[in-house]
């Protein structure tokens, strides 16, 4: 057989390669790169931009694929849409991380927001993505409603909340729940933004993916259902992650699953969207229809995990980092999600 993942990195040039990335030691998917077109070390993180034939350009940190120019309307278009046509009139969106500018260049198509304010830990993240990444951001960063914050997104969130501030809706679009970004996934944090947004206001996040990360699924959930009275996963398929993804929006009133496919697309035509490869009234509907095998997981005895806990994330974690074995087999550059 030919054509298949081959070990190592591609290297700088136009050497055709494939990167293996794991979702598990025994399962993971490849992805065909033409060219690594950039590389470099952050304060925080390692970035790789890869040219690839089947995505085009696709963004790495820290060895984990995060979006790509090719497919990234999965899932930032299901991230933002169900969450803010759900709100009758969403204003003021607070976006943690998403450093790409994906996640605010969705938000800023609607007409009824007046500002985006985004908090990404990692200004080399964005300014590497103002310079490569134009196919994502389609110029968010240069919207007069767009406020950039270049800060910890947990320390800036906890203050907000003491001052008092609102927001109509909250999106985090973080690292998955390892090292640095773990106390953004926990119980403390969520009671924070809760407050952010108050009663009418609604909560986004990524909840890992339910095929293969069954266990941290359901804790993402039972710490979500720790704060909010509704709490709705909502489920994508996203091609450069190889799996089903999921996303839950959570709030004190608003459930997403109450709009018919008929309200969704009159919002969808009010507030202007245009450009949606996915988002339309039927997937709003289908989203939210949950496999029995998801509906187990969200009933799962998991207890919700607090600030002064968060090394409990490290053993849900583990199952998916322990890939030593797998690193031998891929010749040492074995990423995973
Ligand atoms: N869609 C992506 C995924 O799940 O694959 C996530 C994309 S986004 C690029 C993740 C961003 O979260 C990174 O740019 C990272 O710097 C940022 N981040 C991580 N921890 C953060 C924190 N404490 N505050 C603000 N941003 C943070």
């Amino acid at each position: 057989m030919t054509g298949g993942p081959q070990p190592g990195q591609p290297k700088r040039g136009k050497d055709e390669q494939f990167l293996i990335e794991s979702l598990t030691p025994n399962f993971g998917h490849f992805i065909r790169v033409s060219e690594l077109l950039y590389e470099g070390q952050t304060e925080f993180q390692k970035i790789e931009l890869f040219d690839s034939p089947q995505f085009g350009k696709a963004l790495r940190l820290d060895n984990v694929f995060q979006t790509s120019a090719g497919d990234e309307y999965f899932y930032h278009e299901m991230m933002v849409h169900p969450a803010l046509i759900t709100h009758p009139n969403p204003e003021r969106v607070l976006i943690i991380g998403a450093g790409d500018g994906g996640m605010a260049e969705e938000a800023l198509k609607h007409n009824t927001v007046r500002e985006v304010v985004m908090v990404e830990i990692d200004g080399q993240v964005v300014d590497f993505s103002k310079k490569y990444l134009g196919d994502i951001h389609r110029g968010a960063f240069d919207d007069p409603r767009m406020q950039l914050v270049i800060g910890d997104g947990y320390q800036w969130v906890m203050e907000a909340a003491e001052r008092g501030e609102h927001f109509d809706a909250v999106i985090l679009d973080l690292t998955d729940p390892i090292g640095p970004s773990r106390p953004l996934y926990t119980v403390e944090y969520y009671a924070a933004i809760a407050r952010l947004i108050g009663h009418t206001g609604i909560h986004v996040q990524h909840l890992e993916n339910p095929v293969t990360r069954k266990e941290l699924f359901a804790q993402l959930v039972a710490n979500v259902r720790a704060v909010y009275h509704h709490v709705h996963p909502l489920l994508q398929y996203v091609p450069l992650y190889g799996t089903l993804w999921s996303f839950c929006n959570a709030s004190q009133t608003l459930d997403p699953r109450g709009m018919s496919p008929v309200q969704v697309e009159s919002r969808i035509r009010a507030r202007g969207l245009t450009d949606l490869q996915v988002y339309n009234g039927d997937t709003h509907r289908a989203a939210y229809a949950l496999p029995n095998f998801v509906r187990t997981l969200m009933d799962s005895d998991a207890q919700p995990i607090h600030l002064n806990q968060i090394e409990r994330f490290d053993a849900i974690t583990a199952v998916s980092e322990s890939t030593d074995h797998l690193r031998i087999i891929v010749g040492g550059d074995s990423p995973q999600r």
